[in-house]
Parts: C-alpha cells; sequence; structure tokens
C-alpha cells in the first residue's frame, strides 16, 4: 500500500504543498512543532535515505538548502531543526524517508539536547566509521 506521503503527493489525500518537483516535494507537517513545521519528502518510496535512487539523493542538498532558507523567510524564525529520524527506533513513524524542517524560536520551549557524555571508544569508533565510509 503506498504511504501516507504517497497518497499526499497523489491528492489522494489533502495537503499543503510548499513546491514540487520531478523527486522530492515538501508539504506542512499536520502537527507542527511550531509554525512553519514543513516536511521534505521524496516522490520515490523508501524507508531510509541511503536506500533512494542515486538521482533522488543528488538533489536531497540543494532543495534542503533552499527549504531552509524559505521556512525562515516565510516565517521570520532565527533558526531551524532539521531532523531525520531513519528507523523506527529513531522516532520514525512514516516508513518512506522525510526531512523535518523546523523554525525555532528563542524559548520556544522546544529544547534540543542529545545529552551527550564522553566516550573513551571514540577513536575506535571512528575506524569503524572510516572503514564502512570505504564499503
Ligand atoms: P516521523 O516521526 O519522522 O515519521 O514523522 C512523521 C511526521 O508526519 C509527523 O510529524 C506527523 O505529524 C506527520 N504527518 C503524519 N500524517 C500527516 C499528514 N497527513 N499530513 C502532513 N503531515 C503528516
Amino acid at each position: 500500500m503506498a504511504s501516507i506521503f504517497t497518497r499526499i503527493h497523489q491528492g489522494s489525500i489533502p495537503g499543503e504543498f510548499v513546491f514540487r518537483s520531478e523527486r522530492w516535494f515538501a508539504i506542512l507537517d499536520i502537527r507542527p512543532a511550531n509554525p512553519g513545521h514543513t516536511l521534505l519528502i521524496p516522490v520515490a518510496e523508501a524507508q531510509y535515505l541511503a536506500n533512494l535512487p542515486g538521482a533522488t539523493q543528488a538533489e536531497l542538498g540543494l532543495h534542503l538548502c533552499r527549504l531552509t532558507a524559505a521556512v525562515k523567510r516565510a516565517t521570520g524564525c532565527p533558526a531551524v531543526n532539521v531532523v531525520v529520524n531513519d528507523g523506527p527506533l529513531a522516532g520514525q513513524e512514516v516508513p518512506h524517508a522525510h526531512l523535518h524542517v523546523i523554525p525555532r524560536w528563542e524559548d520556544d520551549g522546544k529544547g534540543f539536547r542529545f545529552n551527550g557524555k564522553a566516550d573513551p571508544a571514540l577513536a575506535a569508533t571512528a575506524g569503524k566509521l572510516r572503514a564502512a565510509w570505504g564499503d
């Protein structure tokens, strides 16, 4: 069955579109974290960014940069969070890859901290990542 985002793209479910292009489109999130919360969505359905077709991946950066600028201009927000929940354990509810562009204002009550801590295995992890990058 087509994902909810594909059904919005195809017009069987309503959506507030920001733009449509051959490989990407953007809509407003129906439950915005802040006003102007926008979803950047590939037309191709894949759950993970890494599984999108190459031509779609290649256009991601341009669309994302343009969209963050448009969200700031339209809402007047001084900052945005760009969030990807790339898998259910990361909070992904809709299994069709997408990026959240969330306007942020001072004292908007949203916060955002990873609460990271020092990691004695940092160098070993970097080695694993360098090997994975080369695969
Ligand atoms: P995620 O948790 O990263 O999968 O986020 C999915 C997002 O899709 C949530 O923020 C939802 O509010 C949003 N969403 C779900 N259904 C719709 C819809 N029909 N139109 C717009 N946004 C939606």
